[in-house]
């Protein structure tokens, strides 16, 4: 898996969902599907009116979840930025020819008046498989985006008494003098480290 595979999957979902947060700092989503994917970035067209629009200008944090059949959950978080000036009718000719149902919405000239296209080229990425056995989960980057990393990791305060191993539900844990987690594989659970008899699991963010 990689960041160019999950945007292939994410254009395959067709229909994503957008969280932003309003001026009041509260949770807003919406659907969007006018997106346009290149290997590297996306590219999506909205109302320059719409309350969405305003919160990609004020604050620009961006949540993207798309989830697959196949039980795939993967999550861009970015900040986007409206794209160059001289190139929002390129973009816009680009996405409207992708989803001609938006010829209706915006006829003739309309569509640079009231619409808008933004752009990601930097954005974290989160994969994560609930359908295969033991789970799998990685992240990655697109552009120079930090992978922020979650869930847990065992420090050397381990004395190896193997308490969270047994309980482990992906038995994603392996035996060592310090014992250690296989990330790509850990729920973030967190029974591991209810269990730790000398607090030796910590939360890695
Ligand atoms: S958080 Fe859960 S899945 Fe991950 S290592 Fe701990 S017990 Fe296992
Ligand atoms: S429960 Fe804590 S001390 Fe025991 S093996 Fe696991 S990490 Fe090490």
């Amino acid at each position: 898996m990689d960041a160019k595979t999950c945007l292939k999957k994410l254009e395959y979902v067709g229909v994503l969902a957008f969280a932003t947060v309003d001026k009041e700092g509260a949770p807003q989503i919406r659907n969007i599907s006018a997106i346009h994917y290149e290997d590297n970035g996306i590219y999506f067209f909205t109302a320059k009116g719409k309350n969405f629009c305003r919160e990609l200008m004020e604050d620009g944090r961006v949540q993207i979840l798309g989830y697959t059949k196949f039980k795939e959950m993967i999550r861009l978080s970015a900040k986007v930025m409206p794209a160059a000036e001289n190139e929002q009718q390129k973009w816009i000719d680009i996405i409207f020819e992708e989803y001609p149902y938006l010829y209706n919405l915006y006829p003739d000239d309309t569509r640079l008046m009231g619409g808008i296209v933004f752009q990601i080229t930097e954005a974290e990425i989160e994969y994560f498989n609930l359908g295969v056995n033991p789970i799998f989960r990685e992240s990655y980057a697109i552009g120079n985006k930090e992978i922020k990393f979650k869930g847990f990791e065992i420090t050397d305060r381990c004395i190896a008494c193997g308490k969270c191993i047994k309980k482990c539900p992906q038995h994603c844990i392996n035996f060592g003098k310090c014992y250690t987690i296989e990330q790509e594989h850990c729920l973030h659970c967190g029974i591991c480290y209810d269990l730790c008899p000398v607090k030796a699991i910590e939360r890695r963010d």
